[in-house]
């Protein structure tokens, strides 16, 4: 799967974090989201997947290679 993030979108709300800590994470400075694996394991399908429909702003997108 690949999955890409919009941080012209994100509001900092931390909920990727919460539910996909290898995928994601925060800007220390911003709280912006950080990218940290754009092409994770199948089995993180669904912690990815729980935020992309947790994020509020839709930031991140989900799609198969
Ligand atoms: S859940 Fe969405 S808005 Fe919140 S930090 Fe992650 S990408 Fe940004």
């Amino acid at each position: 799967m690949r999955v890409s993030v919009d941080r012209d979108r994100c509001v900092g709300a931390g909920q990727c974090v919460f539910s996909a800590e290898l995928v994601f994470d925060q800007d220390e400075d911003d709280g912006l989201v950080v990218l940290q694996n754009s092409d994770p394991p199948l089995a993180e399908l669904d912690a990815v997947g729980d935020a992309v429909d947790r994020c509020p702003a839709g930031a991140i997108t989900l799609r198969e290679k």
